[in-house]
């Protein structure tokens, strides 16, 4: 295995996260010297944003040479579109939950244009990584991209969002709990090298979301913590140069899942209660804290009211250490199946979410 021994990183220059932030949007370019723009957005998020919006790129003369709203993910498609883009354009501004980000990053990403990165939601730590999930030949696979240039969160809009979102972004955070534990394993196997900066981010990325406050999804400061918490792990994954610090076993059953499911659920809330079950495959020395988290933000009540069948989800664990080949988790143990079936049947927590 070689160890990098140097290597660079990219990370966000500008990060604002606070109320009233899309009306600054436009100040936020103009200070860049970004005057000629494309906006990328979800066909949703016009009403999340304007007239703010508008106003504040017509105060600041920014000009926008195109604007597309209906966001395909679709690689091949996304590709034609960034061709047809003006060349003078100096950055693009992507607006939206997950697909319409994606599309936009990987747009910066083949013209080597800065990305301004606005989430309208805060379901999972994906609009601050270096990787966009997209469709090549009609699947769904993460693909190299770019990180952000900028990231602008406003927490009025955040505010406004289904709990179902917010529960999902916890989610996806608490996997970390998991993840870390999965990558140590591995490397104490000699399957991976450890980057320790990366993984002290992570680790940190969790203090900031868990440690300071009260766990009311609403409290304006508990979604300031889950925004910085959820860009901390995506910087996390550029640092270590993978996404092993913030994905582990709890992802692999939840992307397999997304293929068994008839009805999958938001990305983190399957990850929370795979991490969960995984956290006591491992003997994770944070279970409890885990647990407590996702009973004190009232995530395993919302959880329970949409169960996961319990056929879906041992096919899910069945299939789940093969969705990455060479990719050492708790699961690539052989006794792992049979624990955690043992632990779907008799742990009262995993009883109200995955059910017969
Ligand atoms: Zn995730």
């Amino acid at each position: 295995m070689i160890i990098p021994v140097t290597k660079q990183i990219s990370i966000p220059y500008l990060l604002k996260i606070g109320t009233g932030k899309t009306g600054r949007i436009g100040k936020y370019l103009a200070d860049k010297e970004m005057k000629k723009i494309a906006v990328i957005m979800g066909s949703s998020s016009t009403n999340l944003i304007e007239p703010q919006f508008s106003k504040s790129l017509a105060e600041n003369n920014i000009e926008v040479l195109s604007k597309i709203t209906t966001v395909s993910i679709d690689i091949e498609e996304i590709a034609h579109a960034a061709f047809l883009l003006p060349y003078s354009i100096e950055a693009i501004v992507g607006i939206g939950g997950g697909k319409a980000l994606d599309a936009a990053k990987y747009t910066a990403f083949l013209l080597q244009k800065p990305y301004i990165c606005v989430p309208t939601i805060l379901s999972n730590d994906g609009f601050c990584s270096p990787t966009s999930s997209l469709l090549v030949q009609g699947r769904r696979k993460s693909v190299k991209s770019k990180m952000p240039f900028g990231i602008v969160i406003d927490l009025d809009i955040i505010k406004a969002s289904p709990a179902n979102y917010l529960y999902s972004g916890v989610g996806d955070m608490v996997s970390k709990i998991t993840a870390l534990v999965d990558w140590k394993e591995a490397f104490n196997r000699g399957f991976e090298h450890l980057n320790d900066f990366a993984s002290m981010l992570a680790y940190n990325s969790l203090d900031l979301l868990f440690l300071k406050h009260s766990y009311d999804i609403y409290a304006p400061e508990f979604q300031r913590s889950l925004a910085s918490s959820l860009t901390t792990s995506g910087i996390a994954m550029e640092v270590a140069g993978s996404s092993r610090p913030a994905s582990g076993s709890e992802h692999l059953i939840s992307h397999a899942l997304d293929q068994i499911c008839a009805k999958p659920r938001l990305h983190g809330i399957q990850v929370a209660i795979a991490a969960y079950l995984c956290a006591l495959l491992q003997n994770n020395p944070n279970v409890d804290l885990l647990n407590e988290i996702l009973e004190k933000t009232g995530f395993w009540e919302f959880a329970s009211n949409d169960p996961i069948a319990k056929d879906e989800f041992i096919a899910a664990l069945k299939s789940a250490p093969s969705i990455k080949t060479d990719y050492y988790t708790v699961l690539s143990e052989d006794s792992s199946l049979d624990r955690a079936i043992e632990f779907i049947e008799k742990d009262p927590i995993l009883h109200k979410v995955i059910t017969s």
